[in-house]
């Protein structure tokens, strides 16, 4: 159930309901807007009759729902979370735009590629050091090297980094190497010990939509990490598998006005993986821009056609400096402020 206080409501009686609902054995997820202040109930409302609580003068006017997930809500939470990541905004009308190669290879390859997105206008660096690989044959990446050529590219550039955390005793690595986004893929999503690990932490998350999953699957993930003490997520559609072979997976368009009507978090967008081809990145990515994304992900290599992993998928960084010039008029024309 949701609770819209009226406003100016005395202080002392809000805490004085609140304190009786808490008392009812309820959650509450208090969310202090510009002008709205409302209480979302977690737990069963079954036996909480709606004439008792409209009948408390603090209360203007409440609601059932019935969605599964309640911190995500944006029905308790009205306005955009804005997610800061190493002092770049994500949500709210700050547009982020994360760029580098699928996986770290060498401190030359990230630190050149770090130098040209950033130059380009990509404020957060994006790399994967551990790599969910289909084939167990494939290059599983430079792991803890990974991160610490990471962290080199980081003190060239000044970029905030996010990468991929696959596995929870990796975290005192991850903590170590002070990691700015920790990233749970695609293949992760519904890893719920994952999720309830990330969510202990500080650290804002980029959490991936599954291969195969529905938006409010994606958004229950949301509410593992969310429901652990972190609200620092932000939401990624990075392609679903189809019935269409001629791309590597279909995006998703139609997730991000979707999902910003079922939640408050900040919707970025990976045209990379789910295009597998560099042609279809641009279009796609002004796509995400037109649908209303906060952000992409896009992925840059300097020599694709030798990349260890999503070469198909990699961008140049000249053909991410011609999609940047394309991306940052189109922003100025929806309102919103890169980085
Ligand atoms: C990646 O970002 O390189 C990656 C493996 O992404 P996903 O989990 O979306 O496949
Ligand atoms: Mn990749």
């Amino acid at each position: 159930m949701i609770i819209v206080l009226k406003q100016h409501a005395p202080d002392a009686q809000v805490q004085a309901f609140c304190a009786e609902l808490r008392g009812m054995g309820f959650e509450i997820n208090d969310s202090v807007g510009s002008d709205t202040h409302i209480l979302g109930l977690i737990g069963d409302t079954k036996a909480l009759a709606e004439s008792w609580v409209l009948a408390n003068p603090v209360v203007e006017t409440c609601r059932r729902v019935s969605e599964p997930y309640k911190k995500a809500n944006r029905k308790f939470h009205p306005d955009d979370t804005v997610v800061d990541v190493g002092g770049h905004r994500i949500g709210g009308g700050h547009f982020a735009v994360m760029a580098g190669p699928c996986s770290v290879e060498g401190p030359e390859q990230i630190t050149g590629i770090a130098r040209r997105v950033q130059a380009a206008g990509a404020g957060i660096l994006r790399g994967g050091a551990f790599k969910p690989r289909t084939s167990p044959y494939s290059f599983q990446g430079l792991r803890a090297e990974g991160l610490e050529l990471l962290q080199q590219a980081r003190a060239a550039t000044g970029q905030p980094i996010v990468t991929e955390l696959m596995n929870n005793e990796h975290i005192p690595l991850f903590e170590e190497a002070g990691v700015d986004m920790i990233q749970i893929g695609a293949r992760n999503m519904q890893n719920f010990e994952l999720l309830k690990a990330v969510g202990r932490l500080k650290v804002p998350v980029l959490l991936k939509r599954g291969l195969s999953s529905t938006l409010e699957e994606l958004v229950m993930s949301a509410e593992y990490i969310m429901a652990e003490g972190n609200p620092n997520v932000v939401l990624c559609e990075r392609g679903i598998r189809t019935f269409e072979p001629s791309m590597r997976n279909t995006l998703d368009i139609s997730a991000v006005p979707m999902l910003k009507k079922m939640t408050h978090l900040p919707v970025v967008i990976d045209p990379s993986h789910a295009a597998g081809i560099a042609f279809m990145v641009q279009p796609l990515a002004q796509a995400a821009v037109a649908a209303g994304a906060d952000g992409l992900m896009i992925e840059v290599h300097n020599d694709p056609a030798r990349a260890k992993s999503d070469g198909a998928q990699s961008l140049t960084p000249d053909q991410f400096d011609a999609l940047m010039a394309v991306i940052r008029p189109e922003l100025e024309f929806f309102g919103k402020t890169l980085n």
